[in-house]
């Protein structure tokens, strides 16, 4: 039987709500129970009813949802034909029955993080994640139960039982509670001990980061597309940057590192071995400059795009005590640029001339 006969079968438009499709059943269920009813195919025409209300259960009242989120109209004509309660608990909203569809149940994202150095997200890399994930029960295919097939036994098929008083008086029919008022009989899964799920499966699997990705970045990988083995969700990867024990990034990409240098061969216009994301490089110090630029060593700008560049500032750092030996030498080299025949540089010349003059304008 399909969804739209089951409608048909309990005299409803495909747009009934979960509440109406229990109501109908409810109705035809102590109409044709039967118990009540004498007629010849009274047993029969229970069967199909209950079928009927098993196959609009199993498709998780989720074909209702669809036409409702899609022509309410349709919905308040059902209302209105008197089949049921228009305030249904879920009316006007559809994700809910979704969720109740194993299809989305399997898709519901399985949420990570990342923890990447610097190095590894301006270049890309590999990562293995391991983890655990529970799936839905093949046995039951969730459901925490198996359809036998025969009537139920505790209501005999009806998949409703009567009601007692205080006084043990029928007032009326109630859902089974065995059946759950399908009027079918089923058992509870042994395999799942009911949950509906699976144990929890172990799982390893590769994901590619790409190139360029910042701190916060969430990365959609498709669970089915992942190896060496597949997962029931797809995975959201929350990328989470290390700090860098020497660069600051900047949003646009440009790496920063402050690098202490020797003063004397800062002086000197030594080579200074520097840290780049892709290892060490050399960089030719220039007496007088504190910042230099290595062009396109930084990180990408954007995901998947060109690299910045990376700015180096040293700072020069000279001896708080000088030995003796470092004390003639500089005192040599003072002897060079500023001697007893005063400063050979045209800077500190004219300087000296200046001085010299304001102190005599001092003395009058
Ligand atoms: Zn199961
Ligand atoms: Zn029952």
């Amino acid at each position: 039987m399909g969804t739209e006969d089951a409608f048909a079968e309990l005299g409803l438009a495909s747009s009934a709500s979960e509440r109406e499709v229990k109501a109908a059943w409810r109705r035809l269920a102590s109409q044709w129970h039967p118990d009540r009813n004498g007629s010849a195919d009274a047993v029969a025409r229970m069967q199909r009813i209950n079928q009927a209300f098993e196959e609009i259960r199993r498709a998780g009242f989720q074909a209702a949802a669809k036409e409702r989120g899609a022509d309410s109209g349709a919905a308040a004509a059902a209302s209105a034909a008197g089949t049921g309660c228009a305030s249904d608990e879920h009316d006007g909203d559809p994700a809910a029955f979704r969720d109740d569809a194993d299809t989305a149940r399997q898709r519901r994202p399985i949420h990570r993080k990342v923890k990447l150095t610097l190095e590894e997200a301006a270049a890309g890399c590999i990562k293995v994640l391991r983890g655990k994930v529970i799936e839905t029960c093949r046995t039951c295919a969730g459901a925490g139960h198996q359809v036998l097939g025969g009537h139920c036994i505790q209501c005999g098929g009806s998949g409703a039982v009567p009601k007692r008083s205080f006084f043990g008086w029928p007032t009326g029919l109630v859902e089974c509670e065995a059946c759950l008022g399908g009027g079918i009989a089923r058992q509870p899964c042994a395999a799942c001990r009911s949950t509906g799920k699976a144990a929890p499966r172990s799982y390893q699997i590769k994901v590619r980061i790409p190139h360029g990705v910042r701190h916060g970045d969430l990365l959609h990988v498709d669970g089915r597309r992942l190896r060496p083995e597949r997962l029931p969700g797809d995975l959201e990867i929350r990328v989470e940057l290390l700090d860098h024990a020497f660069f600051e990034l900047d949003d646009d990409g440009t790496l920063r590192c402050e690098i202490p240098v020797d003063g004397f061969a800062w002086i000197a216009g030594r080579q200074l071995q520097v840290p780049t994301l892709t290892g060490l490089q050399s960089l030719q110090l220039s007496r007088g400059r504190l910042s230099y630029c290595l062009k396109g060593e930084g990180f990408p700008s954007e995901r998947g795009g060109a690299r910045g560049d990376q700015w180096v500032t040293v700072a020069p750092v000279f001896p708080e005590q000088l030995s003796t030996d470092q004390q003639i030498l500089l005192d040599q080299l003072c002897a060079t640029t500023s001697g007893a025949g005063g400063a050979t540089d045209d800077r500190l010349q004219a300087w000296q001339r200046g001085l010299r003059a304001w102190e005599r304008g001092l003395r009058g």
